[in-house]
C-alpha cells in the first residue's frame, strides 16, 4: 500500500455533493485540496463496469492532468429486488438534468412491478487514490438499508430521501451532514459507505 506524502491532493469530482462530504472529511486532516471542476479537468467518460474501474478512471484523469495525486468516488444504491440496479447506473437514472425526483420514482415504480417485493438495498462506495505515474490504490464502503416511499427529508442528495439505512428509523435524507457521514481519524464507526471508505483511505494512506 502505498501512502500519501504531502498533504496536497486533486478531489476527482464535478458532483457537489460528494465534494462536501470527501471535503468535510479531509479539511480536518490539514490537506490543501483542488476540485476537478476548479481546475476545470475535463469529466472522462463512465465506460467502466464496475465502480472500481469507474472510479479509476476519473482518478487517473485527473491524477495525469494536475500532476498531483487524486481522489476519486464512485458510488451508487444497488437494490437487491431489482437485481443490483440502478447500481453503476445510479447518476445515469437521473438523466442529463439530474433529476433524483424521477430517478427515485423509477425505483420505486420498477419494485413495485416485481414479485416479490424486496426492498433491501445498500449504497456502494469506492474510492480511487491515484498517482500521476499511474499508481493506484481502491477502498470500498457498504452500508446496508431499505428503500422506503414516498421519500423523506430534503438533506443530503441523489437518493438520500428513499434509502433508510439498517438501525435507524429516518432516511439519509433526514440526516445531519454530520450523522450521514461524520468521521474523525481514530473514530471507530462511519455510517455512510462514502464515509466508510474514506475510513479506510485514511487509516491505510494518510500520515497519523
Ligand atoms: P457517480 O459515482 O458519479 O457515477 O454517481 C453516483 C450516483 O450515485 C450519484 O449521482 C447519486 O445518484 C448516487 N449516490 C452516490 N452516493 C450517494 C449518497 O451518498 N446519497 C445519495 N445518492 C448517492
Amino acid at each position: 500500500m502505498r501512502r500519501l506524502t504531502e498533504k496536497k491532493l486533486v478531489i476527482a469530482s464535478h458532483n457537489q455533493g460528494k465534494i462536501d462530504e470527501l471535503k468535510a472529511l479531509l479539511d480536518p486532516l490539514g490537506y490543501t485540496l483542488a476540485t476537478a471542476s476548479e481546475l476545470d479537468l475535463p469529466e472522462p467518460e463512465e465506460t467502466g463496469l464496475t465502480f472500481e474501474a469507474n472510479a479509476r478512471l476519473k482518478a487517473v484523469a485527473a491524477a495525469t492532468a494536475a500532476g498531483l495525486p487524486a481522489l476519486a468516488d464512485d458510488s451508487g444504491l444497488a437494490v437487491d429486488g431489482l437485481d443490483g440496479a440502478p447500481g453503476i447506473y445510479s447518476a445515469r437514472w437521473a438523466g442529463p438534468d439530474r433529476d433524483f425526483p424521477m430517478a427515485m420514482e423509477r425505483v420505486h415504480a420498477e419494485l413495485q412491478s416485481r414479485s416479490p417485493y424486496n426492498p433491501q438495498a445498500r449504497f456502494v462506495s469506492v474510492i480511487c487514490l491515484a498517482w500521476p505515474d499511474g499508481h493506484v490504490e481502491y477502498f470500498r464502503g457498504e452500508v446496508e438499508g431499505t428503500i422506503v416511499w414516498p421519500p423523506r427529508g430534503d438533506r443530503g442528495f441523489g437518493y438520500d430521501p428513499i434509502f433508510q439505512p439498517d438501525g435507524h428509523d429516518i432516511t439519509f435524507g433526514e440526516m445531519s451532514a454530520d450523522q450521514k457521514h461524520g468521521w474523525r481519524h481514530g473514530q471507530d464507526e462511519a455510517l455512510s459507505h462514502r464515509a466508510r471508505a474514506f475510513k479506510r483511505f485514511a487509516e491505510e494512506c494518510l500520515e497519523g
